[in-house]
Order: C-alpha cells, then sequence, then structure tokens
C-alpha cells in the first residue's frame, strides 16, 4: 500500500465495502476509512431482505446486484426467492397496488390472496388477513453482505482503517474520493450544510427468535407509499426471517428515535398480523437510518463542481438491494471505464440546495470546492 492511495472510500456500509473491493481488485491501491466498525449503521441493522425495488429506474440495479450475490464468497443467497406477503386487513385497500404492481413490473407474478388464504400460507398469521404474494425477496442475515465485501476489498489489497473518522479537507493526497457515508455523505460534502439532497429516515428493528417462523418475508400494505412521502409515526408491521433470527418492524422517522422506548409499539403492531408476537421475547432491538434521498433514487457520480470527490448513496430502503450494482458502476466511472452514468443517478441533479430552508441559507453561502488534496 502507497502512502498516497489512489482512491479513498469513506464509510464502510454495503455501498463502501463493495466499492473497495471493486476498486482493489481492479488494480487500485484503496484506503477506506469508517469512523465506526464495518457494518456499524444500517448495513448491518437492516431488515434482511434482498428486493425488487417497485421502480423501474432501479430495476437493474437490483437485478445486478443478486447477480453479484451469487458470486460472492462467504455470503448465501437463497436459490429462490422467499416470497413477500403484503398483508392487509382490509382486503380492498390491496385492489390498488395489485392492479399497478401487475401492469410495471409483471415479472413479480403479483397474485391476490383472499381473506384467510395467507394464514394457510403461514400459519402464524392471523387468520382474518388478506394480502398479495411477490415472487421476490430473498432473506438474508443483515449484515453478512458487508461483511463478504469487507473481507473480499482485504482479500484484494485494500486497507480498512475503522475507528477512523474521516473529513475531505484532511485527507490527504490521493488520486480520488468516494463518499459512500450513508445519510451523512451530504455533510461530508458540502459542511457548509447548504447541499442535503440525502436525509435520515430512522428505523427500529427488534431481533426475536419464533418457533417455526415464516418463510415468506411479511409486510403490511402502504410501506413503500409511507416511505414516498418521508415517513410515519407509527410503527408499520415488517418480518424477516434469515438463520432462524427474525426482524420485526419498523419505523420510518426523522430523528433518530430510542429502540427501547419503541419496542412495545412494534411488538403490539406486529402482533396484530402475527399473533404470537405478542409473547415472544426480544433479544435486541436495533436502530438505523435509510439514507433517503430527495427522489428515492440514489445518487451515483461526480459530487457538484468536484472533479475528484465521487458519491455513491442514497438508497433509502433499498440499500442492501442495490448498493452492490451502485458500487460497481461507480467504480467504473472512477477507474475511467465509464464516460458517465446516466442522468438519473446523477448527484448534481438536485441543484446545490433542495429544501427552501437550505436554499434560503445558499443564497448567503457561496459553496464552492476545495481542492481535494493541498
Ligand atoms: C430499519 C431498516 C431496515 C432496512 N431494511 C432493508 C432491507 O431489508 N433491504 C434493503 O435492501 N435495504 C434495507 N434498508 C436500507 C439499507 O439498510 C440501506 O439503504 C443501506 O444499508 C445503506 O448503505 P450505505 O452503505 O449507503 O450506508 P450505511 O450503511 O449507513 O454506511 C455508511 C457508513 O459511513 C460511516 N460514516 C459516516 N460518516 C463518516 C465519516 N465522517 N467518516 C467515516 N465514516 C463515516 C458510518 O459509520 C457508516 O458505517 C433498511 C434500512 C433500515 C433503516
Amino acid at each position: 500500500m502507497s502512502v498516497s492511495p489512489d482512491v479513498i472510500v469513506v464509510g464502510a456500509g454495503i455501498v463502501g465495502c463493495a466499492l473497495a473491493a471493486f476498486l482493489a481488485e481492479d488494480g487500485a491501491s484503496v484506503r477506506l476509512l469508517e469512523r465506526d466498525g464495518i457494518a456499524a449503521g444500517a448495513s448491518g441493522r437492516n431488515s434482511g431482505i434482498v428486493q425488487h425495488p417497485m421502480e423501474s429506474a432501479l430495476v437493474p440495479l437490483f437485478e445486478e446486484t443478486v447477480a453479484l450475490y451469487r458470486e460472492l464468497e462467504g455470503f448465501a443467497l437463497p436459490a429462490e426467492p422467499n416470497g413477500v406477503l403484503v398483508l392487509s386487513e382490509a382486503p380492498d385497500a390491496l385492489d390498488a397496488e395489485l392492479a399497478a404492481l401487475q401492469a410495471a413490473f409483471p415479472e413479480l407474478r403479483a397474485e391476490r390472496l383472499a381473506p384467510g388464504r395467507p394464514a394457510e400460507l403461514e400459519p402464524l398469521l392471523a387468520p382474518g388477513l388478506a394480502g398479495l404474494r411477490l415472487q421476490t425477496g430473498y432473506a438474508v442475515p443483515p449484515a453478512a453482505a458487508t461483511g463478504a465485501f469487507a473481507a473480499r476489498a482485504r482479500a484484494a489489497g485494500a486497507e480498512l482503517r475503522l475507528g477512523a473518522p474521516a473529513r475531505l479537507d484532511a485527507l490527504g493526497p490521493c488520486g480520488a474520493v468516494v463518499v459512500a457515508a450513508g445519510p451523512w455523505t451530504p455533510e461530508l460534502v458540502d459542511p457548509s450544510g447548504a447541499w442535503r439532497p440525502i436525509a435520515p429516515l430512522w428505523g427500529v428493528n427488534l431481533e426475536l427468535a419464533l418457533p417455526a417462523p415464516p418463510r415468506h418475508a411479511l409486510e403490511e400494505a402502504g410501506i413503500e407509499a409511507l416511505v414516498a412521502n418521508g415517513g410515519e409515526a407509527l410503527p408499520i408491521f415488517s418480518l424477516v426471517t434469515a438463520a432462524g433470527i427474525s426482524s420485526l418492524g419498523s419505523t420510518f422517522l426523522p430523528e433518530r428515535p430510542d429502540p427501547a422506548a419503541l419496542a412495545p409499539a412494534l411488538v403490539a403492531r406486529g402482533a396484530r398480523y402475527v399473533p404470537a408476537l405478542a409473547g415472544a421475547a426480544v433479544r435486541s432491538a436495533r436502530v438505523c437510518a435509510r439514507p433517503l434521498s430527495d427522489d428515492g433514487r440514489p445518487l451515483l457520480g461526480r459530487a457538484p463542481g468536484r472533479a475528484d470527490v465521487f458519491v455513491a448513496a442514497g438508497h433509502g430502503p433499498w440499500g442492501i438491494s442495490l448498493g452492490p450494482a451502485s458500487a460497481r458502476r461507480v467504480a467504473d466511472l472512477v477507474l475511467g471505464r465509464e464516460a458517465d452514468l446516466p442522468d438519473t443517478f446523477d448527484p448534481g441533479r438536485f441543484g446545490r440546495v433542495t429544501s427552501p430552508k437550505a436554499s434560503a441559507r445558499n443564497e448567503q453561502l457561496a459553496w464552492q470546492a476545495k481542492p481535494l488534496s493541498g
């Protein structure tokens, strides 16, 4: 490892670890800086489902990520999707979602489940629920893919510095920087506070072991609409089981919540769908932040106004499902193999500011990028 690496990657989540692996395997000298530990953020605390993202622009990233997982050593993607059951206490509430899914994503083979049918498929479910069944969703232990990419990065010669908080103006010389710091990416790229196209959307998950847990991933209807609307005060039910451990979720909150305080509400919500949750022993409660961009799509490419700073962040609720393919594309850009990525993912698409509050601030602050090194 040279004193001045070719590339510094900031953040050891799924995106940063995959980036470090791809760059190092392609011959770059790579230093990854992580203020905490590997998968310390959402990449180690998510619900653990590799799932179709329900947005056309993101589907290629999902398909490519599944292919990357198939060849990832030390990580076992199930051979077939577990399937997702979208559940509702009111059958009519699913009509619009079913029609939209069938029209946009026939590959999901969305089918209606009449009241009672979900409980026949998954005996732990409450008897009267209606649902939709989707052919997607691979259940995996939440931190497994990130850990496997970190190991792959090390094996390829990348230097992983943990407990190493980064600031772009204090990195020292290097060829390029990729900021893959999840929801904290904008504050690293633009400490002035003017550019904030990604915000945290905080989620709590409870970890528990259920006897004979469901095979399908389970979720309450309406989660996608809720994320698109920026969150909701009440917990929304989801349950994913991988390697015998179930993750019960979740919340969608703009401020960091206290996970222990929210645990009773999560259990109460979940017990409406899976009554056995009322008596289940909770092993732990974990909190993490979805890096949610203003249009729900990741920011992949050069930071606005910066030639040698790249951004790979903003995957919201889909980072485990899309992050490795995003990392592959940004690695190709950094290595000069891709001239540019699609405008859909351009980090500059929001301009320099996104919110009226930030906009007002920006009129006084002319954000000027500093040179990377020096
Ligand atoms: C409750 C919940 C459930 C989820 N479930 C799923 C799911 O089932 N499937 C799915 O696909 N996605 C899921 N997601 C979303 C997914 O977890 C995220 O999109 C993804 O983990 C983001 O990865 P990342 O690498 O961009 O960021 P992160 O995982 O947040 O990693 C960023 C890293 O950067 C580090 N960092 C920050 N600032 C600095 C600094 N200054 N210097 C050094 N390091 C720094 C942080 O410590 C962190 O380790 C879920 C998210 C939540 C919150």
